[in-house]
């Protein structure tokens, strides 16, 4: 949907959420009575449904199943493993507590709180990896954004 005040205003919804997380997060914790910033709080809660139903596109690095789950060296925002829910660190060549593993946008955000904090563009870096890892992919344009978001059977 089109954002239809404030800094992004004639911004999709799905471009916004994407190149702009520290704006999701302000709009996701406000608290507001005023209906535009309702509408658009309810569609980003429902583009973060989307994005953590979406299968993510990799095998796991060590033993092939789907992947359920990103491995991050922690600290690291920009390359990460694909992982499933048995493999574990030592697969990596890392002592426990040196990865990371990240399922959902909301595991996502944690991770850069919690590790993260300070480096520049560091939550657009972390939403980039989510949305590539679950096949995003070319330019970042509001097609590409749109066509991502679309619920999977819509695309049939
Ligand atoms: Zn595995």
């Amino acid at each position: 949907m089109e954002i239809t005040f404030g800094v992004h205003k004639g911004k999709t919804s799905q471009i916004v959420f994407l190149k702009e997380p520290n704006y999701v997060q302000w709009v996701l914790n406000k608290n507001s009575i005023y209906n535009d910033l309702l509408i658009i709080k309810n569609n980003f809660r429902y583009l973060i449904e989307i994005l953590d139903t979406k299968p993510f596109k990799g095998t796991c690095h060590n033993c092939r199943k789907p992947a359920t789950r990103l491995a991050f060296w922690q600290g690291e925002v920009s390359s990460f493993y694909y992982s499933c829910d048995t493999c574990d660190s030592s697969s990596l060549g890392a002592d426990e507590g040196q990865i990371r593993y990240v399922r959902t946008y909301s595991d996502a955000i944690k991770y850069v709180g919690n590790f993260c904090v300070g480096k520049k563009n560091i939550y657009q870096k972390m939403i980039k990896s989510m949305a590539s890892a679950k096949g995003l992919n070319g330019r970042l344009t509001k097609e590409n954004a749109h066509t991502f978001f679309l619920p999977s059977k819509e695309k049939e």
